[in-house]
């Protein structure tokens, strides 16, 4: 009987709202990965981009057909950890808290706060092991570092080395009242649904994780009206330029784990039991 070698993946890309294909990727297969929390949120595919082994998945599904609070998580994290998966780098789309951080330009976070309501499942240790993550610094510097210089090689983007985001639950967006608070008390810079619990179930799993957050428009702050129109085309300019990016960061990405200049893979022997 002949038996499939297990398929593997170095580099996890999650895409997210205007992300749901990343062009030139080669010799293309697509998986259907089952985990023990259920189904990502579609078939992952796997090939080879700029000669590294990539997986790709589209957090929302191909078609945008699951809502930030419906997304598995946790299965998503678990798949992308099967395939052997060391590096995530995620991509989402935001609202920004800031007048200087404009529509179109884009922020690597390096700090996050959770307002979601605590109803999705955020963590696989649930009893039997104890773990309690360190999450002072929750995403991977290296990758920010490997994003960042990506970035500076493409005069068009626009991006901000720092920002904290502030995570909702969704589906609806915030009240004007809301965004004072997340502006002016929690002095978040950055707004969106998905980030909380993907970053720090790829900590829980030793991957090293980081997000390119696309803003697409001022939240209801800034009191802008602004169209839908305005709002899908800001999208689709910062889904261009992403497509550009990524390869690049790929490219830069070490080819060996050991090469990585982080904790993040060993998270688990920090953590507090
Ligand atoms: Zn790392």
């Amino acid at each position: 009987m002949l038996v499939e070698p297990p398929v593997k993946a170095e580099i996890g890309i999650i895409g997210g709202s205007g992300l749901y294909e990343l062009p030139g990727i080669e010799n293309i297969r697509e998986l259907k990965v089952y985990t023990p929390y259920g189904m990502p949120s579609d078939n992952i595919v796997i090939g080879e981009l700029k000669g590294r082994k990539v997986a790709f998945l589209a957090r929302h599904g191909r078609g945008h057909r699951l809502p930030p609070h419906r997304v598995n998580y946790r299965a998503n994290i678990w798949a992308l950890k099967t395939l052997g998966v060391k590096w995530i780098l995620a991509v989402s789309a935001v609202g920004s808290l800031r007048g200087d951080y404009k529509p179109g330009d884009f922020v690597v976070p390096d700090q996050f706060i959770d307002m979601t309501k605590g109803i999705r499942p955020h963590t696989f240790f649930e009893g039997g092991v104890v773990a309690h993550v360190s999450t002072a610094d929750p995403f991977c510097e290296h990758l920010r570092k490997i994003i960042l210089k990506a970035t500076s090689e493409f005069p068009d983007i626009r991006v901000h080395s720092k920002g904290t985001y502030v995570c909702i639950e969704g589906p609806r967006f915030s009240t004007r009242a809301e965004s004072r608070v997340w502006k002016e008390v929690f002095k978040a810079d950055i707004i969106g649904m998905t980030l909380v619990p993907e970053v720090s179930l790829a900590c829980e799993a030793q991957i090293c994780y980081a997000t390119i957050a696309m803003i697409t428009d001022y939240d209801v702050w800034a009191e802008k009206p602004v169209t839908a129109e305005e709002v899908m085309r800001t999208m689709s300019e910062n889904t261009a330029k992403v497509k550009k990016l990524i390869p690049r960061i790929v490219e830069l990405l070490p080819s060996t784990p050991d090469e990585r200049e982080c904790s993040c893979c060993k998270s688990l022997e920090t953590a507090l039991v």
